[in-house]
């Protein structure tokens, strides 16, 4: 379910229940229930809908709904508040300072944006005076150093990497030394994906975080991975300390629950959403706005 559509279900069902003569257990039992089906499609993880429902029924007393206060207006913001407490893991993450060099780590299965994101995220702060570059540690991907290197000379961004060089913990070493020396203050360090959760990948993110000692590692995530999200995330929490969460591809057909999953997980905010495939197409992620919109 689109994060329009799921809006649109939250609606009509607080709409189904404002209509109820008389608001009882049963009947807000039947709106929760509606509600939980619409954010389980929406790929929001099950124990995080549960809990949320538990919540909302501890919250929202029946004596004040039968009372004839705004019953739709009462559920709508406990909705409201418990999915901005998800998205909110209470402690911002690191914010790099302009000037001072600070190494950013992205992790993150293939084909989930990653490459594209590092750039992006190059190309926001470069926007703002900063003086970003780009390390490919991609070893594996055949191909990553060249998508890397044409995204960065697109941007006009500096990048390092090496078409013989088959460690990807010395690439990321090598250029994280050399960005120093030039003074970059957002070093950007792209790290190789596989396909799937394998225990090689999580070891190698553990060595090259050893090697590059980043101050923020942030985890990159398809937002059309449904209720993978969650189980992904813990993964990649696991091996190297995640400290934010990007999640991509949120324009088209983009589920909005696997946020919900991936901050849960790694307890860690969302900073940035992916919106396209163009290096702009890149918002800054804002929890309050995002859920006004998620329940439309
Ligand atoms: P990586 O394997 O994780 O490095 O993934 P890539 O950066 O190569 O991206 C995989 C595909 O997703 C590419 O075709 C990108 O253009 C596309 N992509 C990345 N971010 C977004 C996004 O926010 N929206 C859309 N629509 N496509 C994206």
């Amino acid at each position: 379910m689109v994060l329009a559509q799921l809006g649109g279900s939250i609606s009509r069902a607080l709409q189904q229940m404002s209509n109820a003569t008389v608001i009882d257990e049963k009947v807000l039992n039947e709106c929760l229930n509606e509600i939980t089906r619409a954010l389980l499609q929406s790929d929001v993880q099950f124990k995080l809908v549960r809990d949320m429902q538990t919540n909302i029924k501890k919250i929202v007393n029946l004596d004040d709904l039968a009372a004839g206060h705004n019953k739709r207006r009462i559920i709508q913001q406990a909705i409201f508040n418990e999915l901005c407490k998800i998205l909110d893991p209470g402690k911002p993450s690191f914010t790099p300072k302009k000037g001072k060099a600070s190494v950013i780590m992205f992790v993150g299965l293939q084909g989930s944006g990653k490459t594209t994101t590092c750039t992006k995220y190059a190309f926001y702060h470069q926007k703002k005076g900063w003086k970003p570059a780009l390390v490919c540690a991609d070893t594996f991907r055949a191909g990553a150093f060249d998508q890397l290197k044409q995204n960065a000379t697109k941007a006009k961004i500096p990048f390092y990497g090496s078409y013989m060089e088959s460690d990807p913990v010395r690439i990321a070493a090598e250029g994280v030394e050399r960005f120093k020396k030039e003074n970059c203050d957002l070093i950007i360090v792209d790290t190789s994906g596989r396909h799937k959760q394998e225990t090689a990948l999580f070891e190698e993110m553990r060595q090259v975080a050893e090697a590059t000692k980043p101050d923020l590692v942030i985890f990159v995530m398809d937002s059309s991975i449904g209720q993978a999200a969650f189980d992904q995330a813990q993964a990649f929490k696991k091996s190297v300390s995640v400290g934010a969460v990007i999640v991509t591809k949120m324009d088209g057909h983009a589920k909005g629950g696997g946020a919900l999953s991936a901050v849960a997980a790694t307890k860690s905010p969302v900073i940035f959403i992916g919106t396209g495939e163009h290096m702009d197409e890149f918002e800054v992620f804002d929890v309050k706005p995002f859920v006004s919109r998620l329940l439309g």
